[in-house]
């Protein structure tokens, strides 16, 4: 299918971007990767008549360990955080999670900051924005704020941006030392996106979890924190039973969607598997043996 009649301009800076943005309002769309705007253009699930190419901005494609936070460009690609030694040594669960984010060629192109604006329910990065306490900035031609990936899913495919404004930057909460990380997705062939995936951080401290975080993607129409599960763990000694426990009560807290690909029932089922994974992973990988 061909996509719609539409304008296009290639914008040199972040000013000339939001200044296009502010003037043609609803009716323009920034394009990055093009990686999920194509299709929707081709489908015609999208009908924007212009297109602000940010492919040219620079200074939006760095990677870059400031203090306790990792800060990366909004057009930094996938294949950039998969291969980056940065992400590897600081955002360990990050470098683990990119390479099931669709096909190499996809990800050669789509941007971390088209991932978290596109929503996907089922995508990667917005649940690694949610596990990592990412703080998103986002500008305007009437200013810049900063606002918790918390707070900025709002629904399927749909996000806090008003239309005139452009992420810029995700700062991700460095991983501290001895932080035990797991991850886990399944999908039905390499490259598909996943029925549901979970991933987890763990730090233990005298024998006992300390700051547990667990996300989830896939299983709701946002990514999704654990917060019933991660109380159930918070200082408590790591075994087996506490995992399943854990497990269980995710499945509780979680209302996932039947569709064409899977059932309800069979996603629930998978996010308990997938949660008790990811925590004896992270364990693990903090030293204790479950
Ligand atoms: P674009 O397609 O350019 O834009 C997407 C949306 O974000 C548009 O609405 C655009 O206006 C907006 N946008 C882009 N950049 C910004 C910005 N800086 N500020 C504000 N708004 C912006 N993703 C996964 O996570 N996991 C998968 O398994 C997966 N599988 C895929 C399989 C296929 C076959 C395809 C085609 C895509 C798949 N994707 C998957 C999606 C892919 O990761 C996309 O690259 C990504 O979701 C969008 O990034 P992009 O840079 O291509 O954004």
């Amino acid at each position: 299918m061909k996509p719609p009649v539409f304008d296009y301009i290639a914008a040199d800076t972040v000013e000339a971007a939001l200044a296009a943005l502010a003037s043609a309002g609803a009716d323009a769309k920034l394009i990055a990767g093009g990686q999920s705007l194509m299709p929707m253009l081709n489908f015609r699930l999208a009908r924007p008549t212009l297109l602000i190419d940010i492919n040219r901005i620079p200074g939006l494609d760095g990677i870059r360990v400031d203090g306790d936070r990792v800060r990366v460009g909004a057009l930094v690609r996938h294949h950039k955080l998969e291969t980056s030694t940065e992400i590897a040594e600081h955002l360990p669960v990050v470098h683990e999670a990119m390479a099931h984010v669709a096909h190499l060629a996809i990800r050669n192109r789509g941007t971390i900051g088209g991932s978290l604006s596109h929503a996907d329910p089922a995508a990667e990065l917005p649940m690694m924005a949610v596990l990592l306490d990412a703080e998103l900035t986002i500008r305007s031609a009437r200013g810049t704020r900063v606002e918790k990936a918390a707070d900025f899913f709002v629904d399927a495919l749909t996000t806090t941006l008003a239309p005139d404004e452009m992420m810029c930057e995700i700062a991700f909460a460095r991983t501290k030392p001895g932080t035990g990380w797991g991850f886990e997705e399944f999908a039905r062939r390499d490259g598909d996106f996943a029925l549901a995936a979970a991933s987890a951080l763990l730090r233990i401290e005298g024998g006992r979890i300390a700051e547990p975080r667990i996300a989830l993607m896939g299983v709701g129409v946002t990514p999704l924190r654990a917060t019933a599960a991660e109380a159930l763990l918070a200082g408590q000694a790591p075994d087996a039973e506490l995992f399943q426990k854990a497990a269980e009560a995710v499945r509780a807290a979680i209302e996932p969607n039947s569709d064409l690909h899977a059932s309800a029932d069979y996603r629930r089922h998978l996010a308990g598997v997938l949660t008790e994974r990811v925590l004896t992973a992270a364990a693990q990988r903090a030293g204790v043996q479950t």
